[in-house]
C-alpha cells in the first residue's frame, strides 16, 4: 500500500476540495454516468505530470479548472495532491511520506510542489520513474482506452512495455547522457575551434618570445662584456690619467728648472758693468790710446833730448837747427789727424777734452821751439837733464801702460772664452728645454686623448645602462681585471667592437615592449593549455559518456528482452484464462529507420512542457500476434469489441506482472465484459492487487465486490461532484 490519498480541489467537476483516502488494495469508484468518476482517474494523470491535454479530455489547462455553478463560482486554479506512503522508500527521497501536488492556473501556468517545495516537472518525472510510475500512463487506463495498447503503433507499444518494465529510468539516463554527449561534442568543437583560432597568434607570440629570449641572452652577454670592458677601460683611463699627470708635472718642473738655468746662462754670457767684456774693451781702447800718446810723448822727449844734448854739445844752435822740418811736419799731421777725429766725433765732452789736448800740444810745441835756444850751456844741461828725466818717466809710464795693456788683453780673452762657454751652455739648455717642452706637449696631447677616451667611456657607460640596466654600475668598485693595465689596447678595442656588434644585434632584433608581449604570450599559452586540458577532459568525458550510453543500451536491451519474455509468459496465462485457450504474443519487429520525437525536459528550467525534437533512429517496435481458441483468426483487426477488450486486459495485466507499478487506475476497463468475463476480470484484479494497489472505476458488480472499499461519486443539480463512502449494497444503487 503506497497510495494513501488523493485530494482534488477545483479540478474539473470537483469544485470543492474532495479527498479520497485509500485503505484497501482495491478501491472502487462508482457512480452514475457523468458524475465525475473519470475526472478522478484523470486527476491521477494530472498530478503525475501528464502533458497531453487530450488524454485529460481537455484542450487547455483552463479546461481542468472548476468552471463554476450558480452555487459555487468558478475557481482560479485546479489542484490535485497525491500522498504516498514512502516508509519503504518507494520514491527515492528521504521522507516517510511524500506529497506531490500539481496546480494549474487559468493562464495555463503549472506548478509542481514536492513536500511543500516548488520543483520542476522533470524532478517529478524522475522521482516517479524511479518508482516505476512511468509517463506513458500504462498504469492509468482511462475509460475506453483499454484497447489503446492494441491500437497503438508498434513504437508506442514498445514504449508502453519499456515503461512497464521500468526501463524509463534508464532511458531517461540514456537520453540525458546522449544530450550531455551532444553538448560535449559541441563543446569539443568549440574548444577545438578556439584553439585553432588562437594557434596562429600563439605561434606568432612564441616566435616573438623566442626572439625576446635571444635578445635577453644577447643583452646578458652584452652586460657581461660591458662590465668587463668598462672596468678595464675605467682602470686604464684612471691609470693613464694619473701617469700622464705625473709625467706632465715632471716635465713642467724640468721646464721651470731649464728656464731658470737659461736665464742664468744668459746672464753669465753677457755680464754688464765693471769686468764686463765691453768695459774691458773700452778700457783696452783707452789704454791703447794712452799708450800711443805716451809713446809719442816719449818719442818727442827722446827727440828733444837728442836735440838738447846736441845743442849742449855744440853750445850754439839756430832755430832752424833746433826745429827740424820733419818734426814740424809730423806735428802738423798729428794735428790734422786729431782735427779730423774731432770732425767725426759727436760727443761734446770728448770734443772738449780733445781740444784741450790740442791746445796743450800746441803749447808744448811752442815751448819746445822757445827752449831750442837756451841762454846758457847750464840751462842746456838742465834742459837735457829735465828732458831725460821726463823721458824716463814717460818711458816708465809707457812700460806700465804696456804691461797693463797685456793684462787687459788677457782679461778680455778670458772674458771672451767664458762668454763662449756660457753660450754653449745656453744652447745646450735651450735644446734640453725644447726637448722637455716637446715631451710636455706630447704628454698634453696624450692627456687630451685620454680625456676623449674618458668622454667616450662615459657615453658608453650611459648607453650601456640604458640598454642593460642599472646593474651595470659598479665598474669603479670592480676589481681591476688581471692584466688590464698592461695588455695591448688593441685587445680592448676588439672588445669594444664586439660590444658594438651585440648592440646592433639587439637593435636589429627590433624587440620593443617585450614585457607586454611576454605577458600576452603567457596568457595566451595558459589559455591554450587550459583549452587543451579542457579538450582532454571533454574527450575523456565524451568517452565515458559513450561507455555509459553503451552500458545503458546494453542494460535496456537485456532487461527489455528478459522483461518481454516474462510479459509474454504472463500474457499467455491471462489470455488463456480469459479466452479459455489460444495465445497472444508481443514480438520485436525488424528494426527500421524512424523519426523520433523526443520530449526534452532535461535541463531547461522553464520548459515545463518540454521541447520537441525530431531525430532519425533505428527503431524496432512491438507487434502483437493473437490466435483465438477454436478460431482461425490471427489479426487484431478481426477481433470483436469484447475480444479486443479481453485481449487488452490480458496485455495490460501481463505488463504489470513483471515490474508491478505501486498502483493501477482502471477506468471502466471492464465495461465491455459479459457477466462470465466480468467474474474472470474480478478474479484477475484480485490477483493483480497482490502486487499493485488498484483504483477501479466500475459499473460492474463483480468488480465492486472485489474491492475492499467503495467510493460513490454523485453530481447534484449544481454540477459539482460529491464523494461519499458507500457499502457494497449501496454501491449498486449509487452507481445507477
Ligand atoms: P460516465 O460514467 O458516463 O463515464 P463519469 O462519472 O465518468 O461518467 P465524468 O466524465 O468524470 O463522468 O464527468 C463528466 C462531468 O464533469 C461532466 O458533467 C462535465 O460537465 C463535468 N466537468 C468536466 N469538466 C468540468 C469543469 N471544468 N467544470 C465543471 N464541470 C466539469
Amino acid at each position: 500500500m503506497y497510495l494513501k490519498s488523493v485530494e482534488l480541489s477545483g479540478f474539473k467537476s470537483f469544485g470543492k476540495k474532495t479527498t479520497l483516502e485509500f485503505g484497501s488494495p482495491i478501491a472502487a469508484i462508482v457512480g452514475p454516468n457523468g458524475s465525475g468518476k473519470s475526472n478522478v482517474a484523470e486527476a491521477f494523470r494530472f498530478v503525475l505530470g501528464e502533458q497531453s491535454m487530450k488524454s485529460m479530455r481537455s484542450k487547455k489547462g483552463e479546461d481542468l479548472i472548476w468552471g463554476g455553478s450558480p452555487s459555487l463560482p468558478r475557481a482560479n486554479r485546479a489542484g490535485v495532491k497525491v500522498t504516498f506512503d514512502n516508509s519503504k522508500r518507494l520514491l527515492d527521497i528521504d521522507f516517510g511520506e511524500v506529497v506531490i501536488e500539481r496546480v494549474v492556473h487559468r493562464d495555463g501556468q503549472n506548478e509542481y510542489i514536492l513536500n511543500g517545495t516548488i520543483v520542476r516537472l522533470k524532478d517529478v518525472i524522475r522521482l516517479l520513474a524511479g518508482a516505476n510510475i512511468g509517463g506513458s500512463g500504462y498504469h492509468i487506463i482511462s475509460q475506453g482506452e483499454a484497447d489503446h495498447i492494441l491500437n497503438a503503433s508498434p513504437r508506442e507499444r514498445r514504449e508502453m512495455v519499456e515503461d512497464a518494465l521500468g526501463l524509463k529510468l534508464y532511458q531517461h539516463k540514456k537520453a540525458e547522457s546522449e544530450r550531455k554527449l551532444e553538448e560535449t561534442a559541441v563543446n569539443i568543437d568549440k574548444t577545438k575551434s578556439l584553439r585553432r583560432e588562437i594557434a596562429p597568434h600563439l605561434h606568432f607570440l612564441r616566435q616573438q618570445v623566442e626572439k625576446i629570449e635571444k635578445a635577453r641572452e644577447t643583452r646578458e652577454t652584452l652586460a657581461d662584456k660591458l662590465r668587463e670592458y668598462l672596468a678595464r677601460e675605467h682602470a686604464w683611463i684612471s691609470q693613464e690619467d694619473a701617469r700622464l699627470r705625473d709625467e706632465a708635472k715632471t716635465y713642467e718642473i724640468e721646464l721651470k728648472k731649464f728656464s731658470e738655468s737659461i736665464s742664468r746662462a744668459r746672464a753669465a754670457r753677457a755680464p754688464a758693468g765693471a769686468g764686463s767684456l765691453a768695459e774691458l774693451q773700452k778700457q783696452l781702447e783707452e789704454r791703447e790710446r794712452k799708450l800711443a800718446e805716451t809713446r809719442r810723448e816719449s818719442e818727442r822727449l827722446a827727440r828733444e833730448l837728442g836735440r838738447a844734448e846736441g845743442a849742449l854739445e855744440a853750445n850754439t844752435v839756430t832755430v832752424e837747427a833746433l826745429v827740424p822740418v820733419p818734426h814740424v811736419r809730423t806735428f802738423a799731421r798729428e794735428l790734422d789727424a786729431t782735427v779730423s777725429e774731432l770732425e767725426r766725433a759727436d760727443d761734446v765732452s770728448r770734443i772738449h777734452s780733445t781740444l784741450a789736448e790740442v791746445r796743450a800740444r800746441i803749447k808744448s810745441f811752442i815751448e819746445g821751439l822757445s827752449g831750442a835756444a837756451p841762454e846758457t850751456s847750464q840751462e842746456a844741461r838742465e834742459q837735457v837733464k829735465a828732458l831725460a828725466s821726463s823721458l824716463e818717466r814717460m818711458q816708465k809710464e809707457e812700460a806700465g801702460l804696456s804691461g797693463g795693456l797685456e793684462k787687459l788683453r788677457a782679461e778680455i780673452a778670458g772674458a771672451r772664452e767664458s762668454g763662449f762657454a756660457a753660450e754653449r751652455d745656453l744652447v745646450g739648455l735651450e735644446s734640453s728645454a725644447r726637448e722637455a717642452q716637446g715631451k710636455l706637449a706630447a704628454v698634453q696631447t696624450a692627456r687630451g686623448h685620454v680625456a676623449s677616451f674618458r668622454q667616450r667611456f662615459e657615453e658608453e657607460a650611459r648607453e650601456g645602462i640604458a640598454l642593460v640596466g642599472e646593474s651595470l654600475r659598479g665598474w669603479e668598485r670592480a676589481e681591476i681585471p688581471t692584466g688590464a693595465l698592461s695588455e695591448d689596447r688593441s685587445v680592448q678595442e676588439k672588445r669594444r667592437r664586439e660590444i658594438e656588434r651585440l648592440k646592433i644585434k639587439i637593435e636589429e632584433s627590433g624587440i620593443g615592449e617585450s614585457d607586454a608581449v611576454v605577458k600576452e604570450f603567457i596568457q595566451t599559452k595558459e589559455r591554450d593549455e587550459f583549452l587543451s586540458r579542457e579538450l582532454a577532459d571533454l574527450e575523456k568525458s565524451a568517452a565515458s559518456l559513450k561507455d555509459i550510453i553503451a552500458e545503458l543500451e546494453k542494460t535496456i536491451d537485456e532487461r527489455f528482452r528478459e522483461g518481454l519474455t516474462l510479459i509474454n509468459e504472463a500474457l499467455k496465462g491471462f489470455f488463456q484464462k480469459l479466452f479459455g485457450g489460444g495465445e497472444a504474443k508481443l514480438k520485436v519487429e525488424e528494426p527500421r529507420r524512424v523519426s523520433r520525437t523526443v520530449l526534452d525536459t532535461a535541463d531547461d528550467e522553464d520548459a515545463d512542457e518540454g521541447e520537441i525534437e525530431d531525430e532519425e533512429e533505428l527503431y524496432a517496435g512491438l507487434s502483437i500476434s493473437v490466435s483465438l481458441p477454436r478460431k482461425k483468426i490471427r489479426g487484431l483487426e478481426v477481433l470483436s469489441g469484447g475480444e479486443r477488450a479481453l485481449t487488452s486486459i490480458a496485455l495490460i495485466f501481463s505488463m504489470t506482472q513483471v515490474n508491478p507499478p505501486p498502483f493501477l487506475v482502471l477506468d471502466e476497463t471492464d465495461a465491455a465484459l459479459d457477466e462470465a468475463n466480468s467474474k474472470r476480470y474480478a478474479d484477475m484484479i484480485h490477483e493483480l492487487a497482490g502486487k499493485s494497489q488498484l483504483i477501479v472505476v466500475t459499473h460492474n458488480r463483480a468488480t465492486m465486490a472485489a474491492a475492499g472499499e467503495l467510493y460513490g461519486v454523485t453530481m447534484g443539480g449544481d454540477g459539482m461532484s460529491k464523494l461519499l463512502s458507500v457499502k457494497l449494497e449501496e454501491a449498486e444503487r449509487v452507481a445507477k
